[in-house]
């Protein structure tokens, strides 16, 4: 999701939702059910859940807890009991506090964003895509790996010219049963065909000394809707394509 915010202070989301955004901190919001407050036994009272997101009044360390009830709660509520439809759209809760450059305010919106999916498939398709975009764009025109003549800063002084786009494949004969090999996704134009978020997330001893490394624990999205067994497929399932990546996910 591009994460929109228009003049009348309203944030689109996926799936006909949208949020409010508040500028008046002392505006009176009516039957909102604060965020951070959020429990099974009061929710299942209320006609409609709206929420209320104050950003001054919860931080980062309590994000992933609370979007893990929130998720738990819209799993358990019947669709037409969230939000309230307005036309054609559904006012899922008003924002507070907001700051439209604060990453930690706009991830933990993507990661709403992606509770509100209507199949556990949509929502894996939809967080894959969004760190998938997010890690490409950390990237994009900054040559973080020092490519020169088409060879990388860790490969420099060697002949290989492909990056870390190789690996070790299986031969059936010969006397060695493994060959180092380019990898297979690669394209002529030296880009990779496979979107395979395993190597997006992988980075060499070089761009390590450059302080460039990536816990999953601090991608808000994959910390939030996967299991430990699932974020090792994400991580380790190298050189393989998303679709297969996905099906992992969705099974394990
Ligand atoms: S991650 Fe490391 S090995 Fe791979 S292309 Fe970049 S510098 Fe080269
Ligand atoms: S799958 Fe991995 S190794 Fe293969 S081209 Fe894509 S990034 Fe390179």
């Amino acid at each position: 999701m591009e994460m929109v915010v228009d003049i009348n202070s309203i944030i689109d989301l996926d799936n006909k939702y949208y949020l409010k955004i508040v500028n008046n901190v002392n505006e009176k919001i009516e039957n909102a059910t604060e965020i951070k407050e959020l429990k099974l036994s009061t929710i299942f009272k209320k006609e409609n859940l709206v929420l209320k997101i104050d950003f001054n009044s919860f931080d980062k360390k309590q994000y992933k807890k609370i979007l893990k009830k929130l998720l738990f709660i819209k799993k358990m509520k019947s669709e037409n009991r969230i939000g309230i439809k307005e036309d054609s759209k559904i006012l899922l809760g008003y924002i507070i506090n907001y700051d439209k450059d604060n990453k930690n305010h706009n991830d933990f919106i993507l990661a709403i964003n992606a509770i509100f999916y209507k199949t556990r498939y949509e929502r894996y398709n939809y967080i894959y895509d969004t760190v998938c975009d997010y890690l490409d764009s950390f990237f994009y025109g900054k040559n973080l790996c020092d490519f020169k003549d088409n060879q990388c800063g860790e490969k420099k002084g060697t002949s290989s010219v492909i990056g870390c786009c190789r690996h070790y494949k299986y031969k059936l004969l010969g006397p060695l049963c493994f060959k180092w090999s380019i990898c297979e996704h690669l394209t002529k134009e030296y880009k990779c065909g496979a979107k395979c978020i395993g190597c997006k997330l992988y980075t060499c001893d070089y761009l390590r000394s450059k302080g460039v490394v990536f816990k999953i624990k601090d991608i808000l999205l994959l910390d939030v809707f996967f299991r430990p067994l699932q974020k090792y497929y994400i991580r380790y399932m190298l050189y393989t394509p998303k679709e297969k990546i996905i099906k992992r996910l969705m099974i394990t």
